[in-house]
C-alpha cells in the first residue's frame, strides 16, 4: 500500500464502493429505529459556497453517526428550485429561467457527491418539476373548500415604469431596482392562507420542540400573542372609534388619538374636505415593508373630529398618522404618548399634551421629569388616574377592564401579531396558483383530473412582469363549472410554498396518485434538522404550519415537523460573514480540488462547534491536511509492519502500552459524549491525541511485538471509527486495507471498555521530616488527599509520625510524600 496520502484516489474509491452496494439507499422498513436527519435543500444558485458546505458536513456527520448506532437513516437531498433569481439570471443570460435552474442542479448535485454527502439519491427532488409541485396545488385546492385559503385586496409595491410588481427586496430606497422609479403601492386582490387560525397551537407547540432558544423566542414574538382590550371612543360626528391597546392601565393617559389614512374615518374627511384630502392621500404609506415604515419620519394631520375620552370625558383631537396602519389591530389606536415612544414622538412634533399616568414604585419626583426625554414604557403604579391611582398594573387592566364591559363601551381581547400568509407572487418562475376566474362563478379551483397547472418552461424573460401574463395559451381556459370562456390565475405560489412539505415528499418520492402516502407516517417527524438561523421564523414557521394543515387533511399524523433544530453558525474570513459583495469568498470545489473532500469536512468540523461562527483560515486547512497525511501514514506502516509480526495478544502489554490503552479509551468515552452533544469539534481533537498517543510507542521488533500489535489494531479500529463520520473516505479506505469486512459505515460505534480505564499502582517514597520512612503504593489518579491518607496509614511511617502534629504534607506528584512535624 502507499505510504502517501493521495485525497483524490481514495475518495474515488470510496464513493465507487458506496455506490455500487447502494451503502445510502435507506429501506422504508427493516430492522433499526428509525432516524431522519435532513439539511435544509439549498437553493440552485449556481455552485455550492462555504456556508452550504458546512451546513451539509454537520448534517452527513449527525446522519453518519446516526447509521453507526445501528439506525435506519434516511438522508435525502432536493432543490428548492424556484425563485426570483432563475428570473434576473435569464434577463441578464437571455436564456430560459428553467435551464439556468436545471444547469445549477446538474452542476451542485456534482459538487455534492464530490463532497461525499450520504444522500439517498434515488429520492431527490426538484421543487420546479410538475410531479412535484401538483401536491401543493391539489391541498391548496382543498384549502380553498375549508375557506382556509382566502383572496381578498392586499398591497403590493407598484413600479409605474415597469409596469410590475416588485418584491419588497426589489424596492432600494422606495425606487425600483431596475427602473429606478419611485414605487406605488397599489392594491390588488391576492390569496392568503389563514395561518392566524392556527396561531395558539403554533405557540404551543414550540414548548415541546428541542430547538434552540433564540429560535423558539423568535417565533412567539413573531406569532406575539398579547391580551387586551377593545376599547370605543365615541366620535362626535363620525360614531364609535375602535381602538385595541395592551395598555389599559394607561387609559388616562391617552392625549390624542390616532388613525390610519385609509381608515374609514379619514376617508370621511377627506370626500369633505378637499384640502385635508390631499394631505390624508401625502400619508399613505409607499411601501409594504414593514422596516421602511418604522425608519419613516412620523408625519400627521388634524382631522379637527373629537374623540370622548370614556372615563373623564376629555375632548381628544383625532390625527390621521402615517404610522398607524389599516393592517394591523384596528388601523386607529389611543395615543399615550407619555408610555408609548412612537406616540411620543408624534406629539412633540405637533405639540400634543403628554401626560404621565404610571411610575415605578416608590418615585416622589414630579411625574413631569418621567416623560420630559422619552416615554416611561415599564409598567408601574397608576397616577394621575382618579379612582385607579396606585394600583398596579394587573389591577388597573382588570378594573378597566370590567367598566368597559359593565358599560359595554369594551371587551377584553386576545390578539396575534402574526398575519395571515399572502401567498400570490406576480412573478413568473414559480408553482401556478390552480385557480380559474369566472366571470359568472367566480374564482373557481382547478378540477383534480386537470391538474397538474403546468408552468410553459420555454419562456423569455424580460423583467416586465410575469410572461404568463402575455400568454393567451397559457391563460385563456373555460370554467370547470360553467364551461364559458375564463381566465386561468397567472399568479404563482410564494417560494415559500414548496419548502414547507418538501421534508415529507422525502418519504415517498415517487408516489404519482397522492400528495403522501403510509410512509410519510413512518418516517416523519424529521429527528434532526440542520440549517441557518436566517430560517427561523418564516420557513420553520410556514413548514410547522403546512404540518398541521397537512395532518388536518389526514395525510400525515405528526403535530410537529422537525423534533431537533441544530442551527449553524455562520463563515467567516477577516471577522465577517463570507459573501460576494464584500469579496470575501472561498471557492469549496478549490478546496476541494487542492485537498480533497475530507479535509474541507474535517476543516469546517474542527475549526468551531457546530452552533458558532467558523473563521476560515488557510493554515486551519493545511493543519486538517496534514493530520489526515499523519493519519495515513501511521496506518501504512503499520499495516507493512503487521505483515512480519506476531499475532496480537491483549494479555501482553507491557506498562507503556497500557497506558497508551487506558489514553484510547478514556478519549473514546469522552468522544461518544461529544457526539451525542453535537460537540464535534473536541472529537477531532479527541482522535488527534488518540493517534499522538499510538505514534508514541516504540515500535517492536521480531517475536516481542504481540501487546504492540494488540494496542494498535485495537487503537485503530476506534480511533478510526470515531472519525469515520467527519472524513468517510480515508477511514473507509483504511478499514479495507486494515483487513476489517465489510464498510466501516455498518462497522458499530466502538465500545468503551472499563478495564482499560483502571489506572496503574505507583509507589511513593514517604519521609518523614526529610528522612525516608516507608513506600507506599497508590493508584496512579490518586489525589492529594488519597496520598496523604496512604502515606499517613503505613506503620514505620507513623511510628515516626508519633502523637505529634502534622504541620505540613508536602506531595511530589509520581515521587514521594515528605511529611513534616
Ligand atoms: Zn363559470
Amino acid at each position: 500500500m502507499n505510504r502517501q496520502y493521495h485525497a483524490a484516489t481514495v475518495e474515488t474509491q470510496a464513493q465507487t464502493w458506496w455506490q455500487e452496494h447502494h451503502t445510502f439507499a435507506v429501506a422504508d422498513d427493516g430492522p433499526g429505529d428509525k432516524f431522519y436527519c435532513l439539511s435544509m435543500f439549498p437553493y440552485p444558485s449556481g455552485a455550492l459556497h462555504m456556508g452550504h458546505v458546512r451546513n451539509y458536513t454537520i448534517g452527513d456527520v449527525l446522519a453518519r453517526y446516526q447509521t453507526m448506532q445501528g439506525r435506519r437513516v434516511l438522508q435525502p437531498m432536493g432543490w428548492d428550485a424556484f425563485g426570483m433569481p432563475a428570473e434576473n439570471a435569464a434577463i441578464q443570460r437571455g436564456i430560459a429561467p428553467s435551464r439556468w435552474t436545471y444547469d445549477n442542479i446538474d452542476h451542485m448535485r456534482t459538487q455534492l457527491q464530490r463532497l461525499g454527502f450520504a444522500y439517498d439519491w434515488r429520492r431527490e427532488i426538484a421543487t420546479c418539476r410538475p410531479e412535484y409541485y401538483r401536491w401543493e396545488q391539489w391541498l391548496f385546492t382543498r384549502l380553498l373548500k375549508k375557506g382556509l385559503a382566502y383572496r381578498r385586496l392586499a398591497a403590493v409595491n407598484w413600479d409605474p415604469v415597469d409596469q410590475t410588481v416588485l418584491a419588497n427586496e426589489q424596492v432600494i430606497d422606495g425606487r425600483g431596482w431596475r427602473s429606478g422609479a419611485l414605487v406605488e403601492r397599489r392594491e390588488i386582490p391576492q390569496w392568503f392562507l389563514r395561518i392566524t387560525d392556527y396561531a395558539d397551537e403554533l405557540l404551543a407547540g414550540l414548548d415541546e420542540l428541542d430547538w434552540p432558544e433564540p429560535v423558539k423566542t423568535m417565533q412567539r414574538n413573531w406569532i406575539g400573542r398579547s391580551v387586551g382590550i377593545e376599547l370605543s371612543f365615541e366620535v362626535p360626528g363620525y360614531g364609535p372609534l375602535k381602538v385595541y391597546t395592551t395598555r389599559p392601565d394607561t387609559l388616562y393617559g391617552a392625549t390624542y388619538m390616532a388613525v390610519a389614512a385609509d381608515h374609514p374615518l379619514a376617508r370621511q374627511v377627506a370626500a369633505a374636505d378637499s384640502g385635508l384630502a390631499s394631505a390624508i392621500d401625502a400619508l399613505k404609506p409607499r411601501e409594504t415593508s414593514e422596516a421602511a415604515m418604522q425608519t419613516q419620519d412620523k408625519l400627521g394631520v388634524d382631522t379637527g373630529l373629537r374623540a370622548v375620552h370614556p372615563l373623564t370625558g376629555a375632548q381628544l383631537p383625532v390625527w390621521v398618522a402615517n404610522f398607524v396602519l389599516m393592517d394591523y389591530g384596528e388601523g386607529a389606536i389611543m395615543a399615550v404618548p407619555g408610555h408609548d415612544q412612537r406616540d411620543w414622538e408624534f406629539a412633540r412634533q405637533y405639540r400634543l399634551p403628554i401626560t404621565p399616568v404610571v411610575a415605578p414604585a416608590g418615585f416622589d419626583g414630579d411625574p413631569a421629569s418621567l416623560v420630559a426625554h422619552a416615554a416611561f414604557t415599564d409598567k408601574g403604579l397608576l397616577i394621575n388616574s382618579g379612582p385607579y391611582d396606585g394600583l398596579e398594573f394587573q389591577a388597573a387592566f382588570d378594573a378597566i377592564a370590567d367598566l368597559a364591559e359593565a358599560r359595554g363601551t369594551g371587551a377584553r381581547r386576545v390578539q396575534y401579531r402574526l398575519r395571515d400568509w399572502g401567498v400570490s407572487r406576480q412573478r413568473y418562475w414559480g408553482c401556478p396558483i390552480p385557480v380559474i376566474h369566472c366571470e359568472a362563478c367566480g374564482p373557481v379551483a382547478v378540477p383534480d383530473e386537470q391538474l397538474p397547472v403546468v408552468l410553459p418552461e420555454d419562456v423569455t424573460v424580460d423583467g416586465s412582469g410575469s410572461p404568463l401574463t402575455r400568454m393567451p395559451q397559457f391563460y385563456q381556459t373555460t370554467c370547470p363549472d360553467c364551461g364559458r370562456p375564463a381566465r386561468r390565475e397567472t399568479d404563482t405560489f410564494d417560494t415559500f410554498f414548496e419548502s414547507s412539505w418538501y421534508f415529507a415528499r422525502f418519504s415517498c418520492p415517487d408516489l404519482d396518485s397522492a400528495m403522501l402516502d403510509g410512509r410519510a407516517n413512518s418516517w416523519l417527524p424529521v429527528d434532526q434538522y440542520v440549517g441557518g438561523i436566517e430560517h427561523a421564523i418564516l420557513h420553520l414557521l410556514y413548514a410547522r404550519f403546512f404540518t398541521k394543515l397537512m395532518r388536518d387533511e389526514g395525510l400525515v399524523q405528526v403535530d410537529e415537523p422537525f423534533t431537533r433544530l441544530l442551527t449553524q453558525g455562520m463563515v467567516l474570513k477577516d471577522g465577517s460573514k463570507m459573501s460576494k459583495s464584500k469579496g470575501n469568498t472561498v471557492d469549496p470545489q478549490a478546496l476541494i480540488d487542492r485537498y480533497g473532500a475530507d479535509t474541507a469536512r474535517l476543516f469546517t468540523i474542527f475549526a468551531a462547534p457546530p452552533d458558532q461562527a467558523l473563521e476560515w483560515s488557510d493554515e486551519g486547512v493545511a493543519g486538517a491536511n496534514r493530520f489526515l497525511k499523519r493519519l495515513w501514514g501511521f496506518a501504512a506502516d503499520f499495516i507493512v509492519w503487521r505483515e512480519g509480526a506476531p499475532t496480537g495478544d491483549a494479555g501482553a502489554l507491557d506498562a507503556d502500552q497500557r497506558a497508551v490503552r487506558r489514553e484510547l479509551h478514556e478519549r473514546l468515552s469522552q468522544a461518544s459524549y461529544d457526539f451525542a452533544r453535537s460537540q464535534f469539534n473536541t472529537i477531532v481533537s479527541a482522535g488527534m491525541k488518540m493517534l499522538n498517543e499510538m505514534s508514541r510507542l516504540a515500535v517492536p521488533t521480531g517475536a516481542d511485538g504481540a501487546g504492540y500489535r494488540a494496542v494498535v489494531d485495537e487503537g485503530l479500529s476506534i480511533l478510526l471509527r470515531l472519525l469515520a463520520p467527519i472524513v468517510p473516505h480515508i477511514t473507509h479506505v483504511l478499514w479495507a486495507q486494515l483487513g476489517h469486512d465489510g464498510a466501516i459505515l455498518h462497522a458499530g460505534w466502538p465500545q468503551v471498555d472499563p478495564a482499560a480505564l483502571e489506572r496503574a499502582q505507583i509507589a511513593l517514597a514517604v519521609q518523614v521530616g526529610g528522612k525516608l520512612r516507608g513506600t507506599v503504593c497508590v493508584s496512579a489518579d490518586a489525589d492529594h488527599d488519597a496520598i496523604c491518607a496512604a502515606a499517613l496509614a503505613e506503620p514505620n511511617v507513623q511510628r515516626f509520625v508519633g502523637a505529634g502534629a502534622v504541620r505540613k504534607v508536602i506531595v511530589v506528584p509520581g515521587k514521594l510524600v515528605n511529611i513534616v512535624v
